[in-house]
Protein backbone atom coordinates (compact mmCIF):
# COMPACT_ATOMS: atom_id res chain seq x y z
CA UNK A 1 0.00 0.00 0.00
CA UNK A 2 1.62 3.67 -1.11
CA UNK A 3 2.23 6.36 1.76
CA UNK A 4 -0.96 8.33 0.15
CA UNK A 5 -3.18 5.14 0.18
CA UNK A 6 -2.13 4.82 3.95
CA UNK A 7 -2.79 8.32 4.96
CA UNK A 8 -6.48 8.57 3.25
CA UNK A 9 -7.30 5.18 4.52
CA UNK A 10 -6.69 6.65 8.40
CA UNK A 11 -8.20 9.59 7.67
CA UNK A 12 -11.43 7.76 6.54
CA UNK A 13 -11.16 6.11 9.70
CA UNK A 14 -10.88 8.60 11.71
CA UNK A 15 -14.10 9.76 10.45
CA UNK A 16 -15.65 7.16 10.50
CA UNK A 17 -14.88 7.35 14.12
CA UNK A 18 -15.92 10.35 15.12
CA UNK A 19 -19.75 9.72 13.37
CA UNK A 20 -19.51 6.87 15.68
CA UNK A 21 -18.55 8.91 19.00
CA UNK A 22 -21.12 11.68 17.94
CA UNK A 23 -23.92 8.79 17.69
CA UNK A 24 -22.92 7.46 20.90
CA UNK A 25 -20.82 4.80 20.59
CA UNK A 26 -17.31 4.11 22.22
CA UNK A 27 -14.03 3.12 20.71
CA UNK A 28 -10.62 2.31 21.05
CA UNK A 29 -8.07 5.45 20.43
CA UNK A 30 -4.22 5.69 20.41
CA UNK A 31 -2.49 8.20 22.18
CA UNK A 32 1.13 8.55 23.51
CA UNK A 33 0.87 7.47 27.12
CA UNK A 34 -1.66 4.06 26.87
CA UNK A 35 -4.90 3.12 24.50
CA UNK A 36 -7.98 4.69 25.34
CA UNK A 37 -11.61 3.41 25.25
CA UNK A 38 -13.40 6.80 23.77
CA UNK A 39 -16.98 7.87 24.72
CA UNK A 40 -18.36 11.74 23.84
CA UNK A 41 -18.03 13.31 27.36
CA UNK A 42 -20.46 15.50 27.14
CA UNK A 43 -23.34 12.70 26.57
CA UNK A 44 -23.83 10.62 29.94
CA UNK A 45 -25.53 7.51 27.85
CA UNK A 46 -22.55 7.11 26.04
CA UNK A 47 -20.24 7.24 28.63
CA UNK A 48 -22.15 4.83 30.50
CA UNK A 49 -21.08 2.51 27.57
CA UNK A 50 -17.55 2.94 29.05
CA UNK A 51 -17.83 1.49 32.46
CA UNK A 52 -19.47 -0.98 30.98
CA UNK A 53 -17.35 -2.40 28.75
CA UNK A 54 -14.56 -2.33 31.00
CA UNK A 55 -16.19 -3.24 34.57
CA UNK A 56 -15.13 -0.09 35.97
CA UNK A 57 -16.60 0.98 39.25
CA UNK A 58 -18.55 3.87 39.04
CA UNK A 59 -16.83 5.80 42.11
CA UNK A 60 -13.63 5.98 39.24
CA UNK A 61 -13.70 9.28 37.43
CA UNK A 62 -12.22 9.72 33.65
CA UNK A 63 -9.99 11.79 32.04
CA UNK A 64 -11.54 14.07 29.28
CA UNK A 65 -9.39 14.62 26.11
CA UNK A 66 -8.94 18.01 24.06
CA UNK A 67 -7.70 19.32 21.33
CA UNK A 68 -7.00 23.06 22.10
CA UNK A 69 -7.03 25.15 24.80
CA UNK A 70 -11.04 26.59 23.80
CA UNK A 71 -11.99 23.35 24.80
CA UNK A 72 -10.10 22.74 27.81
CA UNK A 73 -11.16 25.71 29.04
CA UNK A 74 -14.96 24.71 28.11
CA UNK A 75 -14.91 22.42 30.55
CA UNK A 76 -12.26 23.25 33.14
CA UNK A 77 -11.65 26.05 35.57
CA UNK A 78 -8.27 26.90 34.50
CA UNK A 79 -6.10 28.96 37.83
CA UNK A 80 -2.70 30.48 36.99
CA UNK A 81 -0.77 27.07 37.44
CA UNK A 82 -2.86 25.27 35.23
CA UNK A 83 -1.90 27.69 32.74
CA UNK A 84 1.73 27.73 32.67
CA UNK A 85 1.80 23.68 32.89
CA UNK A 86 -0.39 23.51 29.87
CA UNK A 87 1.62 25.52 27.99
CA UNK A 88 4.43 23.65 28.95
CA UNK A 89 3.37 20.35 28.69
CA UNK A 90 0.45 20.21 26.24
CA UNK A 91 0.32 18.77 24.11
CA UNK A 92 1.64 15.53 26.31
CA UNK A 93 1.08 13.00 28.84
CA UNK A 94 0.04 15.16 31.52
CA UNK A 95 -3.31 15.16 33.49
CA UNK A 96 -4.76 18.25 35.20
CA UNK A 97 -7.26 17.53 38.20
CA UNK A 98 -9.42 21.78 37.68
CA UNK A 99 -12.56 22.82 39.15
CA UNK A 100 -15.24 21.52 36.52
CA UNK A 101 -17.58 23.42 34.60
CA UNK A 102 -21.67 22.67 35.20
CA UNK A 103 -21.78 21.03 31.17
CA UNK A 104 -19.48 18.06 32.25
CA UNK A 105 -21.68 15.34 33.69
CA UNK A 106 -21.44 13.87 36.50
CA UNK A 107 -20.70 9.84 35.19
CA UNK A 108 -17.77 11.58 34.45
CA UNK A 109 -16.22 13.13 37.32
CA UNK A 110 -17.69 10.43 39.72
CA UNK A 111 -19.88 13.21 41.21
CA UNK A 112 -16.80 15.30 42.13
CA UNK A 113 -16.34 18.74 41.60
CA UNK A 114 -13.32 18.33 40.05
CA UNK A 115 -12.62 17.35 36.50
CA UNK A 116 -9.38 15.70 34.96
CA UNK A 117 -8.22 17.09 31.80
CA UNK A 118 -5.43 16.13 28.86
CA UNK A 119 -4.39 17.35 25.69
CA UNK A 120 -2.78 13.94 23.73
CA UNK A 121 -0.07 14.66 21.57
CA UNK A 122 -1.25 11.54 19.49
CA UNK A 123 -1.89 12.70 15.81
CA UNK A 124 -4.47 10.48 14.92
CA UNK A 125 -6.51 11.21 18.21
CA UNK A 126 -5.83 15.26 18.49
CA UNK A 127 -7.30 14.33 14.97
CA UNK A 128 -10.41 12.70 16.12
CA UNK A 129 -10.98 15.22 18.72
CA UNK A 130 -10.82 18.06 16.38
CA UNK A 131 -13.28 16.23 14.13
CA UNK A 132 -15.72 15.52 16.93
CA UNK A 133 -15.44 19.09 18.22
CA UNK A 134 -16.27 17.33 21.71
CA UNK A 135 -14.54 16.60 24.66
CA UNK A 136 -13.51 12.69 24.30
CA UNK A 137 -14.09 10.76 28.13
CA UNK A 138 -11.32 8.12 28.21
CA UNK A 139 -9.84 5.46 30.42
CA UNK A 140 -7.44 3.07 29.76
CA UNK A 141 -8.81 0.33 26.81
CA UNK A 142 -8.69 -2.63 29.19
CA UNK A 143 -11.13 -4.81 31.67
CA UNK A 144 -10.76 -2.76 34.74
CA UNK A 145 -7.76 -3.72 37.02
CA UNK A 146 -5.81 -5.59 34.19
CA UNK A 147 -2.51 -4.14 32.69
CA UNK A 148 -2.89 -1.20 29.72
CA UNK A 149 -2.72 -1.71 26.37
CA UNK A 150 -0.36 -0.38 24.56
CA UNK A 151 -1.13 -1.03 21.10
CA UNK A 152 -4.59 -1.56 18.81
CA UNK A 153 -3.87 -5.38 19.15
CA UNK A 154 -4.29 -5.60 22.85
CA UNK A 155 -7.58 -3.22 22.44
CA UNK A 156 -9.01 -5.61 19.89
CA UNK A 157 -8.02 -8.65 22.02
CA UNK A 158 -9.72 -7.81 25.04
CA UNK A 159 -12.70 -5.67 24.42
CA UNK A 160 -12.90 -5.96 20.67
CA UNK A 161 -16.55 -7.79 20.75
CA UNK A 162 -17.68 -4.93 23.34
CA UNK A 163 -16.80 -1.97 21.73
CA UNK A 164 -17.55 0.00 17.71
CA UNK A 165 -13.66 0.30 16.53
CA UNK A 166 -10.30 0.51 17.25
CA UNK A 167 -8.35 3.25 15.75
CA UNK A 168 -4.36 1.98 14.92
CA UNK A 169 -1.82 4.16 15.71
CA UNK A 170 0.62 2.00 16.50
CA UNK A 171 2.95 1.61 19.55
CA UNK A 172 2.18 4.04 22.17
CA UNK A 173 5.50 6.13 22.31
CA UNK A 174 5.33 6.92 25.97
CA UNK A 175 3.89 3.36 27.42
CA UNK A 176 2.60 4.07 31.01
CA UNK A 177 -0.21 6.22 31.76
CA UNK A 178 -0.13 10.39 32.31
CA UNK A 179 1.18 12.17 34.97
CA UNK A 180 -1.49 13.62 37.17
CA UNK A 181 -1.55 16.62 38.86
CA UNK A 182 -4.37 18.06 41.44
CA UNK A 183 -4.26 21.68 41.38
CA UNK A 184 -7.72 22.37 41.98
CA UNK A 185 -7.62 23.24 45.41
CA UNK A 186 -6.82 27.58 46.60
CA UNK A 187 -4.12 27.97 44.64
CA UNK A 188 -1.84 29.21 47.84
CA UNK A 189 -1.58 25.42 48.72
CA UNK A 190 0.68 23.52 47.20
CA UNK A 191 -0.77 21.00 44.85
CA UNK A 192 -0.17 17.39 45.01
CA UNK A 193 0.74 15.08 42.37
CA UNK A 194 -1.95 11.71 42.10
CA UNK A 195 -0.05 9.46 40.04
CA UNK A 196 3.63 9.18 38.38
CA UNK A 197 3.58 9.37 34.58
CA UNK A 198 6.43 10.34 31.64
CA UNK A 199 6.51 14.08 33.36
CA UNK A 200 8.67 13.62 36.03
CA UNK A 201 8.08 15.92 39.70
CA UNK A 202 11.43 17.59 38.95
CA UNK A 203 10.09 18.36 35.50
CA UNK A 204 6.71 20.10 37.23
CA UNK A 205 8.47 21.82 39.98
CA UNK A 206 10.39 23.85 37.64
CA UNK A 207 7.69 24.61 35.61
CA UNK A 208 5.53 25.96 38.04
CA UNK A 209 8.69 27.57 40.62
CA UNK A 210 7.52 26.29 43.47
CA UNK A 211 6.90 22.70 46.03
CA UNK A 212 4.67 20.27 45.19
CA UNK A 213 3.63 17.46 46.95
CA UNK A 214 4.75 14.35 45.38
CA UNK A 215 3.82 11.54 46.83
CA UNK A 216 0.94 10.09 45.91
CA UNK A 217 -0.37 7.19 48.55
CA UNK A 218 -2.37 4.30 48.11
CA UNK A 219 -5.81 4.95 49.69
CA UNK A 220 -7.92 1.78 50.01
CA UNK A 221 -10.78 3.58 51.31
CA UNK A 222 -11.46 6.36 48.48
CA UNK A 223 -9.04 6.73 46.25
CA UNK A 224 -8.34 9.91 44.39
CA UNK A 225 -7.30 7.88 41.41
CA UNK A 226 -7.92 4.26 40.95
CA UNK A 227 -4.41 4.20 39.78
CA UNK A 228 -3.92 4.41 43.77
CA UNK A 229 -5.28 1.29 44.65
CA UNK A 230 -2.96 -1.30 45.90
CA UNK A 231 -4.03 -3.80 42.99
CA UNK A 232 -3.90 -2.56 39.55
CA UNK A 233 -2.21 -2.90 36.26
CA UNK A 234 -2.22 -6.93 37.35
CA UNK A 235 -1.50 -9.36 34.91
CA UNK A 236 -3.21 -12.61 35.78
CA UNK A 237 0.05 -14.92 36.84
CA UNK A 238 1.63 -13.66 40.35
CA UNK A 239 4.57 -11.46 39.44
CA UNK A 240 7.41 -11.14 42.34
CA UNK A 241 9.52 -7.96 42.13
CA UNK A 242 13.29 -7.56 42.69
CA UNK A 243 16.32 -4.92 42.53
CA UNK A 244 19.15 -6.73 41.95
CA UNK A 245 20.06 -9.72 39.47
CA UNK A 246 21.72 -11.81 42.17
CA UNK A 247 18.29 -12.08 43.66
CA UNK A 248 17.30 -14.11 40.38
CA UNK A 249 20.19 -16.05 39.63
CA UNK A 250 19.09 -19.52 39.17
CA UNK A 251 15.53 -19.19 38.76
CA UNK A 252 13.68 -21.23 35.98
CA UNK A 253 10.60 -18.97 35.71
CA UNK A 254 10.86 -15.99 33.25
CA UNK A 255 12.56 -13.02 34.40
CA UNK A 256 12.06 -9.24 33.26
CA UNK A 257 15.33 -7.00 33.41
CA UNK A 258 15.59 -3.74 33.15
CA UNK A 259 18.67 -3.94 30.71
CA UNK A 260 20.03 -7.02 28.93
CA UNK A 261 21.86 -9.17 31.39
CA UNK A 262 25.48 -9.84 29.78
CA UNK A 263 24.82 -13.34 29.45
CA UNK A 264 21.00 -13.90 28.70
CA UNK A 265 19.25 -17.28 29.30
CA UNK A 266 16.13 -18.34 27.51
CA UNK A 267 14.10 -17.66 30.55
CA UNK A 268 15.61 -13.77 30.43
CA UNK A 269 13.52 -10.80 28.85
CA UNK A 270 14.93 -7.54 29.28
CA UNK A 271 13.32 -3.56 29.03
CA UNK A 272 15.80 -2.39 27.14
CA UNK A 273 19.39 -2.87 25.85
CA UNK A 274 21.63 -0.27 28.16
CA UNK A 275 18.92 0.34 31.12
CA UNK A 276 17.13 3.51 29.65
CA UNK A 277 14.28 4.11 31.34
CA UNK A 278 12.50 5.76 28.52
CA UNK A 279 12.91 2.83 26.49
CA UNK A 280 11.91 0.46 29.56
CA UNK A 281 8.69 2.55 29.92
CA UNK A 282 7.40 1.94 26.54
CA UNK A 283 8.13 -2.00 26.68
CA UNK A 284 6.80 -2.61 30.22
CA UNK A 285 3.21 -3.07 29.57
CA UNK A 286 3.75 -5.15 26.52
CA UNK A 287 6.44 -7.69 27.90
CA UNK A 288 3.82 -8.16 30.97
CA UNK A 289 0.97 -9.15 28.73
CA UNK A 290 3.29 -11.62 26.57
CA UNK A 291 4.64 -13.38 29.62
CA UNK A 292 1.52 -13.35 32.05
CA UNK A 293 0.44 -15.71 28.83
CA UNK A 294 3.17 -17.89 29.40
CA UNK A 295 4.18 -17.79 32.99
CA UNK A 296 1.20 -19.41 34.20
CA UNK A 297 4.07 -20.19 38.09
CA UNK A 298 4.33 -16.39 38.18
CA UNK A 299 6.92 -14.51 36.88
CA UNK A 300 9.75 -11.96 37.87
CA UNK A 301 10.66 -8.55 36.88
CA UNK A 302 13.40 -6.00 38.18
CA UNK A 303 12.40 -2.88 39.69
CA UNK A 304 14.04 0.41 37.82
CA UNK A 305 15.95 3.01 39.42
CA UNK A 306 14.24 5.74 41.72
CA UNK A 307 14.23 8.47 39.21
CA UNK A 308 12.37 9.85 36.46
CA UNK A 309 9.85 7.58 34.60
CA UNK A 310 11.54 5.15 36.55
CA UNK A 311 9.12 6.37 39.72
CA UNK A 312 5.85 5.45 37.35
CA UNK A 313 8.05 2.06 36.38
CA UNK A 314 7.80 1.27 39.92
CA UNK A 315 4.43 2.59 40.90
CA UNK A 316 2.85 0.34 38.16
CA UNK A 317 5.02 -2.81 39.33
CA UNK A 318 4.27 -2.14 43.37
CA UNK A 319 0.76 -2.51 41.50
CA UNK A 320 0.87 -5.49 39.35
CA UNK A 321 3.11 -7.77 41.61
CA UNK A 322 4.62 -8.19 45.25
CA UNK A 323 8.25 -8.25 46.84
CA UNK A 324 9.70 -11.79 46.14
CA UNK A 325 10.90 -12.96 49.45
CA UNK A 326 13.74 -11.95 50.76
CA UNK A 327 13.48 -8.52 49.18
CA UNK A 328 11.80 -5.32 50.63
P1 LIG B 1 -7.13 5.75 33.48
O1 LIG B 1 -7.53 6.63 32.34
O2 LIG B 1 -7.68 4.37 33.44
O3 LIG B 1 -5.66 5.80 33.69
O4 LIG B 1 -7.78 6.42 34.75
C1 LIG B 1 -7.90 7.81 34.87
C2 LIG B 1 -7.31 8.25 36.14
O5 LIG B 1 -7.58 9.65 36.38
C3 LIG B 1 -7.89 7.50 37.28
O6 LIG B 1 -6.87 7.05 38.14
C4 LIG B 1 -8.81 8.52 37.91
O7 LIG B 1 -9.05 8.31 39.27
C5 LIG B 1 -8.08 9.82 37.69
N1 LIG B 1 -9.04 10.92 37.76
C6 LIG B 1 -9.96 11.26 36.87
N2 LIG B 1 -10.70 12.30 37.30
C7 LIG B 1 -10.24 12.62 38.50
C8 LIG B 1 -10.58 13.64 39.48
N3 LIG B 1 -11.56 14.50 39.27
N4 LIG B 1 -9.88 13.67 40.63
C9 LIG B 1 -8.87 12.79 40.84
N5 LIG B 1 -8.50 11.81 39.96
C10 LIG B 1 -9.15 11.74 38.82
MG1 LIG C 1 -6.57 2.51 33.71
Amino acid sequence: MSHTEKSENLNEAISLAANVILSGGIGGIPTETVYGLAADALNPEAVRKIFAAKGRPFIDPLICHVCDMSMARSIAFFTRDAELLAQKFWPGPLTLILKRKPCVPDIVTAGLETVAVRMPSHKVTAELIRKCGRPLAAPSANPFGYVSPTCAEHVREQLGDKIDFVLDGGECSRGVESTIVSLSEDSRSAGKILRFGPIAPEELVAALGRALDCNPKVNEARPTAPGMLKTHYSPRSPLFLFDSPEQVEGLKSNIIFMRRPENPLSNHYWLSENGDLETAARSLFSLLRRLDKVSPGGFYCQRAPERGIGLAINDRLFRAGKPMQGSV
